[in-house]
């Protein structure tokens, strides 16, 4: 039995790791490299392996650094079965095809410049529409929360309820190959206790073998009641000053959670009853109808509501603008709005409109509610930068900034030490972090050999 790493290795991008057990191939996991230009290269780069002799890919969730390079791999030749939960599955599909556009848009950008500048070859997608659509052939059994599947002889593999967002899984693999047997388990994403809309993470099993995250693998978070007055505070004080408040915002579980809270201002009394609420970004309109076709996965509080009629994510003065020409209509709003568009780190989407109109204006906020990577637009203005460049425009920054902490969807350094004490494993690998991060979490980690795998490293279970 061996086990190989190829993406988020030493990173916090790219997840993808293989699993060779009694002749079949698994993958979990096949993500997108993201964070600049220099990284996002690697995605073109060969796999680690030929995607035609992958037999199964195990999907952890429908976040795009963990689907965002399933197109590419179909492309390349992968005609296996992608086995995940329905509701990863419909996020997935929405992922991919959203990324899929982008890397034809960019391709035409790009091809349409070096054509001005004399070149002849038009720059090639990383994938295409097709591609993406390809890739949703794939899917083929569903995995139910706690109900365990036999992928081929020797391999069985059961998710468990991960928490972190809609459909998420931790993947447990039981494997045996000549008289030997291991239960390895992946973490995927591990989200974080007591959040609104979905169940706390499973306990997990104990294992021989754990592959964990570490994304927060030194920090804690900061509790989530005084984040969510925080927003409530944020938004009442840019209303008072007569602005508008914009809020950059990931698309998957990140809009749907702040539906929530702003729908729960509402009904406090915190906020304006008619307060309009713009969610513009196509896919997280997508997403939240998706999210509102899943109350299985909801927790109690939640699927409580669901089923007395009410939607959590519906707010009286919510709309949806999907249309350009309605999202450009919201510029008429001068006062009294909350929008909501994407992309959450601000490079690229709707949001640097928004930002161009309000980054410049002091009654207007900007409210940061999730992770910024270095490098993006959203941590320089984060960062406390006097003037940023939009669309080739110098804009001196003049809004009040608000970033607001604890509204993380992963586990914090605490929680994946209990998670991993609960699980026993006599080794780990830790991916998915920056190397401080990982460091700094290794060293609290007892009674278990720890490794922390290059890329393309291979090892025996
Ligand atoms: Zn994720």
């Amino acid at each position: 039995m061996k086990i190989s790493f190829h993406g988020a290795d030493r990173g916090v991008t790219g997840s993808c790791h293989l699993v060779e057990c009694a002749g079949t191939r698994l993958l979990v996991d096949c993500g997108l490299y993201q964070g600049g230009r220099e990284i996002e290269q690697e995605n073109a780069e060969p796999f680690g392996f030929d995607p035609k002799s992958i037999d199964v890919l195990l999907l952890t969730h429908g976040h795009l650094d963990h689907c965002g390079r399933i197109p590419l791999l179909v492309r390349r030749g992968f005609r296996g079965e992608i086995v995940t939960t329905s509701a990863t599955r419909e996020l997935a599909r929405l992922v991919m095809l959203d990324a899929a556009h982008i890397q034809e848009e960019e391709a035409a950008h790009r091809s349409r410049r070096a054509s001005r500048h004399g070149g002849s070859h038009p720059v090639e997608p990383l994938y295409t529409t097709l591609d993406a659509l390809d890739s949703c052939d794939r899917f083929g059994r569903r995995a139910e929360y706690g109900a365990s599947i036999d992928l081929a002889t020797g391999v069985r593999a059961t998710f468990l309820d991960a928490g972190h967002i809609l459909g998420s899984a931790n993947v447990l693999l039981e494997l045996q190959e000549a008289g030997r047997s291991r239960r390895v388990l992946f973490s995927g994403d591990l989200g974080s206790a007591g959040r609104p809309i979905l169940r706390d993470p499973s306990v997990p099993p104990a294992v021989d073998v754990v592959v964990m995250e570490t994304t927060y693998g030194d920090r804690l978070h900061r509790p989530l009641g005084p984040s969510v007055e925080e927003l409530h505070e944020a938004v009442a004080d840019t209303f008072r000053r007569g602005g508008n408040v914009i809020i950059p915002t990931f698309a998957l579980e990140r809009a749907q959670e702040l539906l929530f809270f702003l729908r729960e201002g509402v009904e406090s009394g915190h906020l304006p009853k008619s307060t309009p609420v713009f969610l513009d970004s196509p896919m997280a309109i997508s997403a939240t109808q998706i999210f509102e076709r899943h109350p299985e996965c909801y927790d109690a509080e939640t699927g409580e509501l669901f089923r007395a009629g009410q939607d959590p994510f519906r707010l009286p003065g919510l709309r949806f603008t999907r249309q350009a020409a309605e999202s450009m209509a919201i510029n008429q709003v001068s006062a009294g709005a909350i929008i909501m568009a994407g992309s959450g780190m601000c490079t690229g989407g709707r949001v640097r409109h928004h930002l161009r109109r309000h980054l410049g204006r002091s009654k207007s906020s900007i409210v940061f509610v999730g992770y910024a990577a270095r490098g993006t637009l959203a941590r320089k203005i984060i960062d406390g930068a006097h003037s940023v460049s939009i669309f080739g425009e110098e804009i001196t920054v003049r809004a009040r900034i608000h970033t607001i902490n604890g509204f993380s969807a992963h586990a914090d350094a605490d929680e994946l030490l209990a998670w991993h004490e609960r699980a026993r494993p006599a080794r780990t690998f830790l991916v998915h972090g920056d190397p401080e991060a990982m460091d700094h979490f290794a060293g609290r980690l007892k009674d278990t050999r720890v490794e922390r795998p290059e890329l393309g490293q291979v090892f025996e279970i």
